[in-house]
């Protein structure tokens, strides 16, 4: 490591300034009128209030990353390496005081805030390979005397726009990959999470040695700062994670502006478990629960629908809802809740119209009861129809609707039968017949006999139709976040047609 390198502290005290955005390596008050007043979805407390970003806080931030960018990208490959393995480190050693955070804003049990750390330290490990991975190519060229090559460039300054569900997570993997490649980044955090989406990443890279401007976190709101941070002429893509709505409305603005840009589109999905007549019912009732309550099913590849062979309907049922009846909901911080809370009352209010939709058009709630506060316990409906709202739609909620299917090919049409394609699995105990099921599924995403929320720090993560484009993770990042510059050189003069 060389010498100017910082040490990680081993016993650090908490970080602060958490009210501040961060630009140009400073902690700076936000500019705008309004406020972002942070709460524990749980109990109800404020835990920070936020100055927001105006617009002139956005042409700051974009002014350090672009001013940033150049140095960073000539840092050594093992120079921007050291940084992430830095940065993985001192996540470690802040264990405790991320998941606690993680766990008072977004609501997250202590089960998911571990499971998401754990997430965000695979990127982080990942990315400080892709400094000594990235590599260009040299070409036959067409023209005698030619020489052709392909360099793999950093795109510059990368936007990054993340959800509140996983936003540790989400965040970190765009952040690490861009970062690790030569990019300066602007991130803008959700509403809900500006801290565990935001300024804890900007504490974290500043610990770790990042230099100041190339990660800028901006918090504000979409009315005032959200097209003006996609129209902005000085990134070059906008990855962005979140609903399909704000997305396309995202991808539109980003290709039909002044400055037309780039666009990697994580969005929403509606993952089906498909259970085959062969399948192990124990072991795929055990997959449904943990696919569909894990964060109590605020994630985008969530369960959201079961489909299942009618000849083993009844004996699934009964073994998922002998399992769901011993989830336990209630505090996020206790070690053996499951369900926490819903992150807002509005999320909420969606899920209960829901619920009432289903009642309403006569499906059967086999397991139900009232929310508490934001607290909703865990729903399972039967005889639901593959058109009702809540198998065709993204519920994000512990509600798990299963479908009966008369057989194999109904199963994979029901799968299909969606706007969405980002995960999905099958269980059978035949393995080829699973891997023929899942390549006619319309997804980027296919586990058998596993659950359908999974996400490797190597493996091509991302979606098919209304879910997105581009992928995440291992090389497919490092295309992401890298544009290819072909360049000639021409040592003999060539001969022209004119
Ligand atoms: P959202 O689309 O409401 O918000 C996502 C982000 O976009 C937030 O930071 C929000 O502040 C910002 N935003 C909202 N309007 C904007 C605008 N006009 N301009 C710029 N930014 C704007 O999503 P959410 O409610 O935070 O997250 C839940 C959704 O995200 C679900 O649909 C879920 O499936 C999806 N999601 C997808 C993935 C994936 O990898 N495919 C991962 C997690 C969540």
């Amino acid at each position: 490591m060389p010498a100017s390198q910082p040490m990680v502290n081993l016993q650090p005290t908490p970080y602060s300034n958490l009210d501040r955005l961060a630009i140009a390596g400073k902690w700076v008050q936000g500019r705008s009128a309004r406020r972002n007043i942070d709460r524990d979805p749980y109990t109800g407390d404020a835990l920070v209030e936020i100055p927001q970003a105006s617009r002139d806080d956005v042409d700051s931030a974009y002014e350090a990353a672009a001013n940033a960018q150049r140095d960073w990208a000539a840092q050594l490959p093992d120079q921007r390496a050291q940084v992430m393995y830095r940065a993985a480190t001192i996540l470690d050693t802040r264990h405790e005081e991320i998941a606690s955070w993680l766990i008072r804003e977004s609501g997250s049990t202590r089960i998911k805030a571990n499971v998401e750390i754990a997430s965000a330290r695979g990127i982080i490990i990942e990315s400080a390979s892709f400094p000594g991975r990235v590599e260009g190519r040299i070409l036959a060229a067409a023209t005698a005397g030619q020489e052709s090559r392909v360099y793999r460039e950093p795109l510059r300054v990368v936007t990054v726009i993340s959800p509140w569900n996983f936003p540790l997570h989400l965040s970190m993997r765009s952040v690490a990959p861009a970062l690790a490649l030569g990019n300066s980044v602007i991130l803008k955090p959700a509403s809900d999470t500006p801290v565990t989406g935001g300024l804890l990443l900007a504490k974290l890279f500043e610990e770790a040695g990042l230099p100041p401007g190339v990660l800028n976190v901006v918090i504000g709101a979409g009315g005032e700062i959200g097209d003006y941070i996609v129209e902005h002429p000085t990134p070059r893509l906008i990855s962005f994670t979140g609903s399909t709505a704000v997305g396309r409305g995202i991808g539109r603005i980003a290709s039909s502006g002044t400055h037309i840009k780039r666009v990697a589109l994580e969005l929403g999905g509606n993952s089906p478990l498909v259970v085959l007549a062969d399948a192990d019912i124990e072991q795929a009732a055990r997959a449904a629960v943990v696919g569909r309550f894990l964060h109590q099913g605020q994630i985008c590849m969530s369960t959201n629908r079961v489909i299942v062979d009618a000849g083993i309907h009844d004996s699934f049922v009964d073994a998922v809802a002998d399992r769901v009846r011993r989830l336990r909901v209630g505090n996020p911080n206790d070690a053996d809740t499951v369900i926490g809370p819903i992150i807002n009352e509005q999320q909420l209010k969606g899920l209960l119209e829901k619920i009432d939709h289903v009642k309403r058009d006569g499906g059967r709630e086999v397991i139900g009861a009232k929310p508490t506060g934001n607290l909703l316990p865990p729903h399972l409906f039967t005889g639901v129809d593959p058109d009702w709202s809540i198998a065709r739609d993204e519920s994000f909620g512990p509600l798990l609707p299963v479908i009966k299917a008369r057989d194999e090919s109904h199963a994979l049409e029901l799968s299909n039968a969606t706007e969405y394609g980002l995960s999905s699995a099958v269980f059978t105990r035949d393995f080829e017949r699973g891997v023929r099921f899942a390549r006619g599924i319309i997804a980027g995403m296919t586990h058998i006999n596993s659950v359908t929320v999974d996400d490797q720090p190597n493996a091509p993560f991302g979606g098919e139709k209304n879910s997105g484009l581009g992928r995440f993770n291992g090389e497919w990042a490092m295309d992401e976040f890298t544009t290819a510059h072909w360049i000639t050189l021409q040592y003999k003069a060539p001969s022209y047609p004119f």
